[in-house]
């Protein structure tokens, strides 16, 4: 399931598989599906997102 995020008020979905981040929930959706079907990131996708350390920024 993706996760709806608040960060600097700004609402973000977050892959729950990988933690990347999406501004859009369907690329959140995008990526978990690809990341629980092949147990890895799809670089054309997170390329979208925002990697899982801007929880830390
Ligand atoms: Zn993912």
């Amino acid at each position: 399931m993706v996760k709806i995020v608040d960060k600097n008020n700004k609402t973000l979905y977050q892959c729950e598989e990988c933690s990347f981040g999406y501004e859009e929930q369907s690329w959140a959706e995008k990526c978990e599906a690809w990341c629980k079907e092949h147990q890895s990131c799809n670089i054309e996708i997170t390329s979208h997102g925002i990697p899982p350390k801007w929880k830390e920024i």
